[in-house]
């Protein structure tokens, strides 16, 4: 299909287009289009046919029947933060549902992938990518492919990855992958595909600390990156030293991802055994950012509220919960005997009557003309990364003028 966002961007959905379904923060589904194909999600069916021919990035929506709103309810109980990206539209709009098609990058496949393994998110990625600083002319080395995560963001910022694994049926399924999002070299090779610069994935079923990086389809890698998510990253390093493993002509470097710090250890006394130099560790702690709309109160209005607050409380207003309740009683024509129901008649300031400069009560829409607002930025409590430290080494393997 080819459909992974590397080079050129075509901006209309196909048939048999690879896309990514966002149905919520938590929840982005990789699906193949086809014309008579249906995509069934808490909003309810969405078919193939309704998304082919959209554009990227559209939103595609529909009213849903009360079914499908209870199920939303039920899903909102479960998993609150689940909802929080289509949460406004939901307050407002309780019957609509909406899904948005994206083209799949690197950032949201690692979001949507099925997990084979632990896996490098964006967070250290774009980290890791910038430090090695791999572009379009490196060759990198990734040992283990595992989920194929970080290969897709190395995929798409270097020349050539030469990715091992040595579990066999994961190798297979991220081969799966890569052939299926256009960026396997093998399929460039066969004629399959003429987009080199996209199909630049060799990916090999070796265990790189027995058996090393050397394989048998190219005579020299020349890698100038190395990056190892290993679980003992240590005895693969004195195999980047063989002859054809490493760039001679440049300054090389690598990077090791390991969770635990006795591992760091290791891996800095192989690095510094095998002649690599600049050694340092970095752990990422990402947290996101996120633009909002904050109201603007101002102190007048503010102070309008407590004095109408307290004029109430001194004419003795009810409280607006009981009157609600009492007024819907009086409007059903239920007998309601309570002293809500008293007041109420015979009240003189109704509670939503009150100064009510902020729209206290009432669903205010982010960003609502009525209301002033200003852009503000809310940055997540919670930290999203540090999953492993990251330590780094740079080495120049021959330091001679001559070369
Ligand atoms: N970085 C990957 C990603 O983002 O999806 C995840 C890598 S996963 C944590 C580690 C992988 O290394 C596993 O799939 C494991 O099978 C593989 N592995 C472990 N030791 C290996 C070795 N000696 N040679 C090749 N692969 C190895």
């Amino acid at each position: 299909q080819g459909a992974f966002i590397h080079t050129d961007f075509e901006n209309i959905v196909k048939e048999n287009d690879l896309v990514l379904v966002y149905i919520s923060k938590t929840n982005i589904r990789p699906v193949v289009l086809h014309k008579n194909g249906r995509l069934n999600t808490k909003y309810g069916t969405f078919l193939h046919s309704e998304i082919i021919g959209k554009k990227y990035g559209s939103q595609i929506g529909k009213f849903l029947n009360s079914n499908q709103v209870n199920r939303g309810k039920r899903h909102i109980k479960k998993n609150k933060e689940e909802e929080d990206a289509n949460n406004d539209e939901e307050e407002d709009e309780k019957k609509f549902g909406f899904i948005h098609v994206l083209k799949p990058t690197p950032e949201l496949w690692t979001l949507s992938l099925p997990h084979r393994t632990q896996i490098v998110y964006t967070f250290d990625s774009s980290y890791i990518t910038e430090r090695l600083q791999i572009n379009s002319l490196s060759n990198v080395i990734e040992a283990g492919t595992g989920s194929g995560s970080l290969s897709h963001q190395f995929s798409r910022s270097c020349g050539k990855l030469f990715t091992y694994e040595f579990h066999e049926v994961r190798k297979q399924q991220a081969e799966l992958e890569f052939q299926q999002h256009g960026l396997l070299y093998q399929d460039y090779l066969d004629g399959k595909t003429d987009d080199k610069n996209t199909a630049n994935i060799v990916i090999n079923h070796r265990d790189v600390c027995k058996n090393g990086f050397l394989i048998d389809q190219v005579e020299n890698i020349d890698a100038d990156c190395v990056f190892l998510d290993l679980p003992a990253p240590w005895e693969a390093i004195p195999n980047l030293n063989k002859p054809g493993v490493m760039n001679q002509h440049k300054q090389v470097r690598v990077c090791c991802f390991s969770p635990c710090f006795e591992q760091v250890d290791k891996t800095v006394e192989a690095l510094e055994a095998n002649g690599w130099g600049n050694i340092e560790m970095v752990e990422i702690q990402g947290k996101n950012f996120e633009g909002r709309k904050r109201m603007v109160k101002t102190i007048d209005d503010a102070i309008k509220v407590l004095c109408d607050q307290k004029e109430r409380r001194n004419m003795g207003t009810i409280n607006y919960r009981n009157y609600k309740k009492a007024k819907q009683d009086l409007e059903e024509g239920e007998n309601n005997d309570g002293h809500d129901l008293k007041r109420l008649k015979t009240n003189s300031t109704p509670a939503d009557e009150k100064f009510n400069p902020f729209g206290k009560g009432m669903r205010v829409k982010e960003g609502d003309e009525k209301y002033e607002w200003s852009n503000v930025c809310k940055i997540e409590s919670e930290i999203k990364s540090h999953t492993s430290y990251l330590t780094f080494a740079t080495k120049i393997f021959k330091i001679s003028r001559q070369e």
